[in-house]
């Protein structure tokens, strides 16, 4: 098995991870969208990443999907909507045993990928760390968190982890990533479409904390009915916490809404509503926020799924 990282999507997160990497001696190549990304990439020469806005050039080799070799361990740090139409084209070069680490937030793409690829081996991520991207293949660091990694299928660490921790990547290995990705996204579904629908940053829902509250309760309720009990606990203390905790901060979704941005709602909010509706579960005010932000999204052109 080769041990080099590819790297798919060189934006915020695959460009934090491909640089720290690549510091710590790493082999990594990062897999750019097409020709012509590659052709701008190679003229920039590199990525750049800013860390206590100093900034520190990156000379990683890169390529396209189409190119030729066979990946053995890749890094998908691409946005949920995108993440199984790459994998398809890179599937051909997929190496039997490969391993891939899915960085995507929220709940849904990790199996579309996985029902993609059967001979490789899918572990999901949830990252809290935080980078955005100051111009193409410049990338910040904004701010330090924690990476949770694991496989819903398999228990057994990959022999690769310490890898992370050699390139300062904050890391571990934990068998209820399930419960991690659960939990991130029904906080995400309490709080994000509000500050889309409200028009504020996150302090601003304490003006609307019935509403939240109303949303905790029956997300706690779907988290108990998907075999989720621990991400259902006291959920709703943890929405107000990260609501304190985060109030002069604009949500994710607020800022993609914003910028005219896609937003990844299938596999947030749209994948609460998807899980309810297979179990039979009637849950009004979810329902009602999940209409609204399609009717919000679509008002403003953007994909609602
Ligand atoms: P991003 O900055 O938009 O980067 C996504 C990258 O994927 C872009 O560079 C894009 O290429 C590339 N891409 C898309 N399709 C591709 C393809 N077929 N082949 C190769 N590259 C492709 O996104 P991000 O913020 O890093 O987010 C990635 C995931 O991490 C999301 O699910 C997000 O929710 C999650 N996350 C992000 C953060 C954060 O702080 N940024 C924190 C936690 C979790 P182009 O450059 O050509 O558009």
């Amino acid at each position: 098995m080769s041990s080099t990282w590819h790297i798919l999507g060189a934006g915020s997160l695959g460009s934090l991870w491909a640089c720290r990497l690549a510091r710590a001696g790493k082999a990594v190549r990062l897999i750019l969208r097409d020709g012509q990304r590659l052709q701008a990439y190679q003229q920039a020469g590199g990525l750049t990443l800013v860390e206590q806005d100093q900034p520190t050039h990156y000379a990683i080799p890169a390529e396209t999907a189409e190119s030729s070799g066979p990946v053995h361990r890749l890094l998908v740090a691409c946005k949920a909507y995108d993440a199984a139409p790459a994998i398809d084209r890179l599937a051909a070069r997929l190496a039997d045993g490969a391993e891939i680490v899915l960085l995507q937030n929220g709940l849904g793409s990790q199996d579309e990928v996985a029902d993609q690829v059967p001979h490789a081996r899918c572990i999901f991520a949830s990252s809290t760390e935080g980078a955005f991207r100051e111009d193409d293949w410049r990338v910040r660091f904004a701010g330090h968190g924690f990476n949770w990694l694991g496989d819903p299928a398999n228990p057994a660490i990959p022999e690769w982890f310490d890898d992370l921790h050699e390139a300062g990547i904050p890391a571990e290995w934990t068998v209820d990533i399930l419960t991690r990705l659960w939990r991130k996204l029904a906080l995400n579904c309490a709080i994000n479409p509000l500050t889309v629908l409200h028009d504020c940053h996150n302090g601003g829902l304490l003006a609307h904390l019935s509403e939240v509250d109303g949303l905790s309760n029956e997300l706690a309720q779907l988290l108990q009915r998907c075999g989720q009990p621990e991400a259902a606990q006291n959920l709703d203390e943890e929405v107000q916490r990260v609501i304190l905790a985060t109030s002069a901060n604009y949500s994710s979704m607020y800022q993609d809404v914003r910028a005219g941005r896609r937003t990844e709602v299938h596999y947030l909010l749209g994948h609460a509503c998807r899980a309810a509706a297979r179990h039979g579960m009637v849950l009004p005010q979810l329902e009602r926020l999940h209409r609204r932000l399609v009717d919000n999204l679509r008002a403003r052109g953007l994909p609602c799924a």
